[in-house]
């Protein structure tokens, strides 16, 4: 029973069973006064997650990097197969430069008073897979203040405890919330459950949930739900999600996976316990004696109230009175209440509070940040707004090579949408081959399909660009897109792709022209001009109108033409611009067949990037 104990936690040797009679097959070890989770898991050559798992099974909460004395790590050994003996004091401790620097930074988080606090957790997963639904449950099953009778309000995120430990569940799952909030530079989740339902498996918005969670570096833990369906088939999502780059635990993998049903609430204490432990791990501190700083997760108008918002505290405690920034607004709290809707005077990290007394509404995803008083919060609002007119920068490939240049740049994240999946690897390996001394080309996520606004949202919050290879851009991701400066470029031919982005990684590539639109006129009559030409006597209603522009004939929403304004006039005088508001003549390059109610577009073109 003993000969296979080693790296099994499931058929741990009976270690009352023998006395002394084992000692041939069992693996001896030395284990020194004090060791890391990490170095006895090394030693063991089991995972650290499994390290921790027993840990608690004997009562104890640690992290991969707490030390834990001889005593326990014996027993623990023990558990795994081992005999441990003590060190001598001679001998060199396996030496871990790793565990050095971590034990420094352990010292020094003690001197400046960091202590552990709760994960801020996001739900992702495809549609209708059950994000809703398990938030619900995990919710009402965990909900830590049943004072005020149960009644939850909707506040961005709550809070649940379990064995004595908060988690905190931002309650707007998926990964566009996510990931337009990375996009504004808050990034407040620690860890995202990933819901995986267990009838449908791996679909493409799971696929797209891995990719940011990963973009962004959060760790993953998946939950397979809807395991009471007749149709559930766990083992076929695990390989799915194996075949998406998750393995599971049990495959000999290191990603986290629990069966769950939010219909039947089963499974959910178990998700909540393996939350905890990928939290152990992620060993997150913050300093609750310090002034907060945190971000907001939701603000709107109360007609009675005045301006609300949840504000997430990352790090130091939020007082009732305090005087706090939140992006361009400010003012003093002057009621705070949590997630169940009690009145509260403090609040500490990663816990959720809807403050009062702020002079107006903020945005999501702005930081907050509590400061001494009203001098203070007045300069730090003019800071905010400076720095928010200095545009964050984007990458364009036009001037990528500047940016790599000064070392702005040092990975080229790359959005990559096809038109079949078949086309995504060619891609993908030709671009990452591109990679130089300098610049790593990484395709941060890929698929078939339309370039859609969350793509696009991804390049925001990950500072790349998208490549749309023989597929469409959605009008909603053009336009924001165009709003963010976000590069979308469109191929038909991979030679072409490949190429460009080749270009742009030496600084060979000619700049590209956009179309910027500076007025748009409507026509409400035409006149006889010189020599058989027309002349539209026109309205302008939006921007101006200049001699020179050009212009787009549109008639019933198709353009019809591009040229340009060759003559301009108002009244009987030739004029250089007019404004909006204003009527005056045109006339159009090459052009007579100008229509009433056509609409005239003039633009500019300019360099891109
Ligand atoms: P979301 O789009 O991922 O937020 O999915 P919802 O939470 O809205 O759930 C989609 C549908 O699946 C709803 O009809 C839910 O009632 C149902 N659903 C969610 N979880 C489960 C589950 O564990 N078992 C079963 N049978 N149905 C579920």
């Amino acid at each position: 029973m003993v000969e296979e104990g080693k790296n099994n936690a499931d058929k741990q040797p009976d270690i009352n069973e023998g006395n002394g009679s084992r000692s041939e097959d069992i693996t001896t070890i030395e284990i020194a006064a004090t060791i890391s989770v990490r170095e006895l898991a090394d030693m063991l050559e089991v995972s650290a997650i499994d390290i921790i798992k027993q840990l608690m099974r004997n009562g104890i909460m640690a992290n991969i990097n707490q030390v834990i004395d001889y005593e326990v790590a014996a027993a623990i050994a023990a558990e795994f197969g081992y005999e441990a003996h003590p060190q001598p004091l001679t001998a060199r401790r396996h030496p871990s430069v790793i565990s050095e620097i971590k034990k420094q930074q352990l010292l020094s988080e003690e001197s400046i008073n960091l202590k552990p606090r709760p994960a801020v957790v996001t739900i992702m997963g495809h549609v209708d897979h059950g994000k809703t639904r398990l938030l619900d449950a995990i919710r009402q099953a965990n909900v830590m203040d049943t004072e005020t009778g149960g009644i939850t309000q909707h506040i961005g995120a709550y809070q649940v405890e379990i064995d004595g430990k908060k988690i905190t569940f931002l309650d707007t799952p998926g990964h566009e919330a996510f990931t337009a909030m990375r996009a504004r530079g808050a990034q407040v989740t620690d860890i995202t459950v990933l819901v995986v339902a267990a009838d449908d498996g791996v679909m493409p918005q799971t696929k797209e949930a891995i990719d940011h969670a990963r973009a962004a570096g959060v760790p993953i833990v998946v939950a397979i739900n809807k395991i009471d369906k007749p149709d559930a088939n766990p083992e076929r999502a695990k390989q799915q999600l194996a075949d998406a780059g998750l393995v599971v635990e049990e495959w000999g993998g290191d990603i986290v996976c629990v069966l769950t049903s939010a219909k039947s609430k089963t499974g959910i204490s178990d998700l909540l316990e393996n939350i905890l432990l990928v939290a152990e791990l992620e060993n997150l501190r913050a300093d609750p004696s310090q002034p907060a700083k945190g971000v907001v997760i939701e603000a709107r108008m109360d007609k009675t109230k005045g301006p609300l918002a949840t504000v997430l505290v990352h790090d130091g405690t939020l007082r009732l009175g305090d005087m706090v920034v939140t992006g361009s607004t400010w003012g003093r709290i002057k009621a705070m209440f949590n997630d169940t809707g009690k009145r509260i005077r403090k609040a500490k990290p990663s816990s959720p509070a809807v403050i009062l007394g702020l002079h107006s509404i903020p945005q999501v995803g702005d930081a907050m940040t509590a400061v001494a008083g009203e001098r203070q919060a007045k300069a730090l609002v003019r800071d905010n707004q400076e720095q928010s007119q200095r545009e964050s920068k984007v990458v364009s490939l036009t001037n990528l090579f500047d940016q790599i240049s000064t070392g702005d740049v040092k990975e080229l994240d790359i959005i990559l949408k096809v038109d079949v999946q078949g086309s995504v690897e060619p891609i993908r390996a030709s671009l990452e081959k591109l990679a130089t001394d300098e610049v790593q080309v990484k395709t941060i996520h890929s698929g078939s399909g339309n370039v859609t606004e969350s793509d696009v949202m991804l390049a925001v919050a990950s500072k790349g660009l998208v490549l749309a290879f023989n597929t469409k851009i959605e009008a909603g991701a053009q336009k924001l897109a165009e709003a963010e400066g976000i590069d979308i470029r469109s191929y038909k031919v991979i030679y072409d792709l490949v190429g460009d982005i080749e270009k742009a990684l030496k600084g060979m590539l000619t700049p590209e022209f956009v179309d910027v639109v500076e007025g748009r006129a409507e026509v409400r009559v035409v006149f006889q001009g010189a020599k058989h030409s027309k002349i539209a006597g026109v309205y302008v209603n939006e921007g101006k109108v200049s001699r020179g522009a050009s212009v787009r004939v549109r008639r019933n929403d198709q353009v019809v033409l591009e040229s340009s304004v060759i003559s301009l006039r108002r009244f009987k005088d030739d004029v250089r611009e007019v404004a909006a508001g204003y009527e005056c003549g045109v006339g159009i390059k090459d052009y007579n067949d100008i229509r009433v109610s056509d609409v005239l577009e003039f633009f500019r073109k300019e360099k891109a990037g």
